[in-house]
Order: structure tokens, then sequence, then C-alpha cells
């Protein structure tokens, strides 16, 4: 027997057809970097991406071909989202943070030719100009001034008729969009997106147990658009008719409260780093903020301590903890309560929705131990590997690394985890964070969330430092709340109540800050780098 069904290759063509045939006066809004606010629709978009292609295809754009953007979350950037693939070539979104020379070495692997770039970030392109072989550099006019010379104006570029635009015909696992990883172990690696994996993910992100997400919602996507596209907000949103928010280059979080309020929004997604300084804002000025009663916030990227998802709560806001990777597109689990859990105290339900959470429709997890395959019991600790639809199955450009990918094609994510009977993943560790302490394993991220629960600390995080008997030593590296005090003691007489003994760090170094990945992640291996001579405290 056949199936009697239509086989209609997905692709990210029919997300935007959609939002213009049914949401047509939905809106984008963006924070320009003068802070003014820019608002457009689904329709201008519609309108604009498909003159995006038009030219695209007209400047000799072949399909399957990369074309990069170096811009920050905003309109045009929506634009490419859109416009790029439907030339039938491959968004390359750029990571701004990263160096020249990162890059660089990003663009030669990739084979970028066409690059869109904002105009508040030529100067990082003129630096970058003498190290690639870009043919085409584009400005966006996010400052509405006129573009330097040398460079080709975005709006005159997309001055084309595209009414009668074909979109090109592409089999659903044609590439749609790449992004690289952030090589924290050896060089950045390519995933590269299809059309059927970015509809799907965008479909299963939407259901109510993830983010719930329709047209009566206004998403504030604080998570780049240059980095694992935005969490995949850009896409689905304009699937269900949902606003979008963006914060342009204003990331400060008295900008992002600003936002959330006037634009009413009712779903923000962000990395904790920058979730603690709202927390701050709010905690500082009871208030001052109207902001939508019930408003979802999904925070991942790295662990969101409970004590954070408890702050939020006496707000009135709701954080859901999600875990995911460039690699899978990027969700691949979000925490969130069972009905059997709601007659749990209250400080049971923040536990379960601290850990990383349930995974989404299709995607498949397996933690794996020494032995195979680690049972469901919420103790039994392996690497987790996952596998699914946007779940990549490779690297461009790379041969196939049994590092990264099994023999029997499961995903190795490098996090060390637990599943428990619920099926309630809780990540204790990246692979290379773990601290080897005489023998024993110490998880960084639990000491870290628990230090986070002091009143006192604003940020904390754990790394290993060298010992002469036990080899490896946690060190915890604090940042005090402004205008509060903490000694080391207390915060080790406050760990000894949840930890053993033998777990709770002697070492604490209290700094002003806590330097930062490009994405956003408290960066351990400049905290190592940093504390490479630090003498430990643990008597021998
Ligand atoms: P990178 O951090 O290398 O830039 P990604 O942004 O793809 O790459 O991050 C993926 C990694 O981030 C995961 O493998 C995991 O270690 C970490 N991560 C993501 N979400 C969470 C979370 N909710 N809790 C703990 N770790 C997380």
């Amino acid at each position: 027997m056949h199936t009697t069904m239509q086989s209609v290759p997905l692709s990210t063509n029919q997300l935007l057809e959609r939002g213009k045939q049914f949401f047509a006066n939905r809106e984008i809004v963006s924070r320009l970097p003068d802070k003014t606010l820019h608002r457009t629709t689904f329709e201008a978009l519609h309108r604009r991406a498909r003159q995006l292609a038009a030219a695209l295809v007209r400047a000799g754009t072949k399909p399957g071909e990369p074309v990069a953007t170096l811009m920050w979350n905003h309109a045009w950037h929506m634009e490419a989202y859109f416009g790029i693939p439907a030339a039938g070539a491959v968004l390359h979104t750029l990571n701004l943070r990263l160096s020249p020379e990162d890059l660089a070495y990003i663009i030669a692997d990739a084979g970028d030719r066409i690059l869109l770039v904002d105009d508040v970030l030529l100067p990082l392109v003129e630096k970058l100009v003498p190290l690639v072989k870009l043919e085409r550099i584009i400005v966006a006019p996010t400052c509405g001034k006129p573009v330097q010379q040398g460079y080709q104006d975005y709006e005159t570029f997309i001055d084309v008729d595209a009414t009668d635009f074909q979109y090109q015909e592409l089999e659903e696992n044609a590439p749609c969009g790449m992004c690289y990883t952030s090589g924290t172990t050896g060089r950045p690696k390519g995933v590269v997106y299809s059309h059927r994996s970015t509809v799907l993910h965008s479909l299963a992100i939407s259901l109510p147990d993830c983010l719930d997400l329709s047209c009566n919602d206004a998403v504030l996507a604080v998570t780049p658009m240059f980095h694992a596209n935005s969490w995949g907000v850009p896409y689905a949103s304009i699937m269900v008719g949902a606003n979008l928010v963006f914060p342009g280059p204003h990331m400060a979080a008295e900008d992002l409260l600003d936002l959330m309020e006037r634009e009413t929004v009712t779903l923000a997604l962000g990395v904790p780093t920058v979730w603690m300084t709202i927390q701050q804002a709010l905690d500082n000025a009871p208030g001052r903020w109207q902001l939508k009663q019930g408003m979802r916030m999904m925070v991942g990227g790295s662990a969101v301590p409970k004590a954070m998802i408890a702050a939020f709560e006496k707000h009135g806001l709701a954080i859901k903890h999600g875990w995911g990777m460039t690699e899978l597109s990027p969700v691949g689990t979000l925490s969130w309560l069972k009905p059997e859990h709601a007659a749990l105290p209250e400080e049971s339900q923040y536990q379960v929705r601290a850990r990383q959470g349930i995974a989404l429709p299709l995607v498949e997890l397996r933690i794996m131990g020494e032995n195979g395959p680690q049972p469901w019991d919420g103790a039994s600790v392996g690497e987790l590997q996952a596998r699914g639809p946007w779940v990549t199955g490779g690297y461009h450009n790379t041969p196939r690394d049994p590092d990264k990918i099994t023999d029997d094609g499961w995903l190795r994510t490098g996090d060390v985890a637990t599943i428990d009977a619920e099926g309630y993943m809780r990540i204790s560790d990246r692979t290379k964070d773990l601290i080897k302490s005489g023998g024993e394993w110490i998880s960084s991220v639990d000491l870290e969330n628990a230090i986070m629960g002091h009143p006192a600390v604003a940020e904390a995080a754990v790394v290993a430092v060298r010992h002469p008997k036990w080899d490896e030593r946690p060190l915890a590296v604090v940042v005090k709340k402004p205008g509060k005090e903490v000694a080391p003691e207390e915060l080790r007489a406050f760990l000894a109540a949840q930890f053993p003994n033998w777990q709770c760090p002697d070492d604490y170094a209290f700094v002003e800050a806590l330097p930062r990945t490009s994405t956003g992640k408290f960066m351990k291996t400049k905290l190592r780098d940093d504390f490479k001579e630090w003498v430990s405290r643990t008597p021998q």
C-alpha cells in the first residue's frame, strides 16, 4: 500500500506567505541605534523579503549558496531571514561579537561572497575586509545616514519589482540557514539547517506546553538573531501571527523593560546573564514598570538558578527554562509543570521548573554511560545524546567526527545529565567544566546555582583550580550585589546545608564582573585562565 497523502515540501516560504495572508497588519517593532522605534508590518516584510530575494537572484546568487548577515535584531534582519531562503540561498548569520580574525575564518569556511551588514557595524567590517574575499557588501540603513562609498545601499539593492517573483523550486531538505558553533573547544563548526528542519522546529516550539505562541502574543527576542536563529522565534512568530519586538543594539535591563512595557510584551526570550540584570532592575525599582500580567519568559542557553525563577515569580512573571544548542536549531527541551505537580509545595515546583525539562515532540534523548544507555532514574549520570529532525547529523566541511556524532547517528552534546522517570532532563555540567576532586566528580553548575541563591550574590561561576593532593578543587568566583557584603565562611556555611562537605568550595574570589562569551554565557575558559595560578585553600 502507498500513502494517499500529498507530498508537499516544507519551506520557509510557506511561513512568509501565511504571515502575509492571515496576519498582514501584525507588527515588527525594532529599536534603532538612536533609540527611536521603527515599526513595520508582516505585509511589508513579505513584500520587501521577496524584493531582496529577487535582487539576490538578479545578482547571480545560486541555489544553495550562503549569503552572510552581520546584523543586530531588527526588521532588516527579518527580511534577510526570509528573503535569502526565498532566493534559494542560505542565510548565514555571523556573530557580531567575534573578532575580525574569527569572522574571516568562518566566512572562508562557509564560502560567503555577499554580506548584508548594519551601517553601525561598518567599523568592524573595515577590519574584516582585508582578511576576506567578499564580492559585495550591502549596507542596511539603521541610522538613516547615506551609505559610504565602496559599499552598496540596501534600499537601492532591493529596489526591484518583485510582484511576480517566483520562489525557487526546492526540495524540503534543501539548506535554508547556517550558524557556526561558538568554538569553545577548537575551531567553530558550521551547522546547516534545512527548510524542513526549520518549519518543524517552528511548529514544535509554538505548542502550548512549549512557548504557547499565538497571534495574541507580542514576542521580545533578546536572543540574538546572529546566534542559533534567535531560538526560532523569527520564523515561528510569522507563522502564528505574533508581533515581534526587537531591541536592536540596546540590551541594558532598563531598555528591555521599557520595551516590554511599551509594547505590552507577552513573551520574552534570553540567556540567564541578561535576566539577572533584569531581575536586579525590577528589585531595585519596584512598581517602575507596568508589565503585562502573566508575561512568560523563556530563559536558557545556560542553567537557570531556582532562585531566579522564584525571584521573578514574586513580580508575577513566569520563567520557562529551556535547553538547546546551535546543533538543535536550537530548542531541545523545556521545563513545565505537569498536572500532577500542582499539589507539590512551591519549593518543589521550583525544583521541577529549574530542570532543563522535557524533550520537545520528535526530539529523542538518551544518557550514555560507559556501559551504554543509562536508566531514566534521575540519578544515573552520563553524556546527553540527541536525535531528531532538527538535530544536526554532522558539520559543514567536516568529515564525520566520532567525537560529535555516534556510529548510530546520535549527536553527542558534550553535556553531562540525568533524566528522571517522568522524563525531566537535568544537566549537571558540560563535560569539560566538571571538576574532578580526589577522583570524584563535582558539578560546577549545581554549586553556581546554589551560590546564586544567596541574597548577597548577584552572579557566580565555579571552575576547577589545581590542588596538590586532590588534583582539582572548586573555586567560586563571585560578584556581590551592589551594597551587599558576604564573607567566604558565610557562603561555605550556606552551601554546607545543601552539599556534602567535600563538594563545597574552600576557595572564593570576589570580582566586579564575570567575563562573558559572545553569546552572553559565563566564559569559564577565561576564568580558568585568570585563576590558573590560584593556590587552593583546601587543606592537604
Ligand atoms: P555555545 O555555548 O558553544 O555557544 P550553544 O549556544 O549552542 O553553543 O550552547 C549549547 C550549550 O549551552 C549546551 O550544550 C549546554 O552546555 C548549554 N546550555 C544550553 N541551555 C542550557 C540550560 N538550560 N542549562 C544548562 N546548560 C545549557
